[in-house]
């Protein structure tokens, strides 16, 4: 690479073209990523600690490119949102958790609430209320056993319709949890406004829970979530010492690698039938 401005700008211009030709790539193909089998749904358990007991699981989006190999959500997720294909890849994902979720209960594996999660997309449709009572009525899953994760920043951004949104949700009986919180920026004093059962502490709080100050948040939020009569869970929880301070604060319910990482449906079977974490 020669060293003279010109050719510096060349190389960055390239750069720039290739990850532009990449999401013009992915935009298309995740069209037909779903008629073509592309994606599956990984779970991961949601453990209480203390009574050393799976409380619920996170169904987690993946994609294995026929050409690309494996893409991230956090990659492809924003594009779904943008070209509209989240609807159609959400609806399908809900008729899939919920009746995974009817043959666990038959099987006497789990009888515990999936999380979905929802985009600001799905959010704002009118069809999402449709598509979720579609879903429970073909599969006969019991709304209490669906829980929607939704983001502070997501939640906060369109608060009216939000409250309103959730409001029809939340009248069918489903769970809602507010999810990453901590990295928005609701005010506080709304959060009650909304009809959400649980607040789930972001990944970033946990694993710098070493920090004096992290901490003394932590501590807050569970002190929140006691104070509104909401559950709380911690998200990215990856070592004994993180899962003890959070024993520590109240916080029993934990997700994260230390306890289990998302796995596709099979291996949950047999994880479940081993007995969990
Ligand atoms: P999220 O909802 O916050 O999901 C948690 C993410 O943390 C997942 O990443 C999960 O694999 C990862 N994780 C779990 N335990 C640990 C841990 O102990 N340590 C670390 N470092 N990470 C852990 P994933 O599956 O790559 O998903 C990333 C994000 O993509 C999700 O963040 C969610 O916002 C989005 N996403 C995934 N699936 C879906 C979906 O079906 N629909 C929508 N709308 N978004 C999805
Ligand atoms: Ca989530
Ligand atoms: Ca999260
Ligand atoms: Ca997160």
């Amino acid at each position: 690479v020669k060293k003279t401005g010109k050719n510096r700008f060349c190389f960055f211009d390239d750069i720039m073209a290739r990850e532009q030709a990449r999401r013009l790539r992915l935009e298309r193909d995740l069209q037909k990523a779903l008629p073509r089998r592309e994606l599956t749904i990984f779970y991961q358990p949601k453990w209480d600690a203390e009574k050393d007991r799976l409380t619920g699981m996170e169904a987690l989006l993946r994609w294995e490119h026929p050409e690309l190999g494996k893409v991230t959500p956090s990659e492809f997720i924003p594009i779904a949102e943008e070209n509209g294909s989240i609807l159609p890849i959400t609806r399908w994902m809900l008729e899939e958790v919920c009746s995974q979720s009817v043959r666990w209960q038959e099987e006497g594996l789990a009888a515990v609430p999936v999380s979905v999660n929802i985009s600001s997309r799905v959010l704002d449709s009118a069809l999402l209320v449709d598509m979720i009572h579609e879903a429970l009525t073909a599969s006969r899953l019991a709304p209490s056993g669906l829980e929607l994760e939704i983001t502070e920043s997501i939640a906060m951004a369109n608060l009216e319709d939000t409250i309103e949104q959730l409001g029809r949700l939340e009248q069918m009986g489903v769970r809602i949890s507010m999810d990453d919180f901590g990295t928005g920026y609701s005010s506080l004093g709304r959060i009650g406004d909304l009809p959400f059962h649980t607040l789930k502490i972001d990944r970033s709080f946990i694993q710098k829970s070493s920090l004096f100050f992290k901490q003394a948040i932590i501590r807050n939020m569970v002190a929140i979530a006691g104070n509104l009569d909401l559950g709380i869970i911690a998200e990215g929880v990856e070592t004994r010492e993180q899962a003890e301070f959070l024993l520590s604060t109240g916080c029993h319910d934990m997700q994260g690698y230390f306890f289990g990482k998302p796995m596709a449906a099979d291996s949950m079977s047999r994880w479940l039938s081993e007995g969990g974490a």
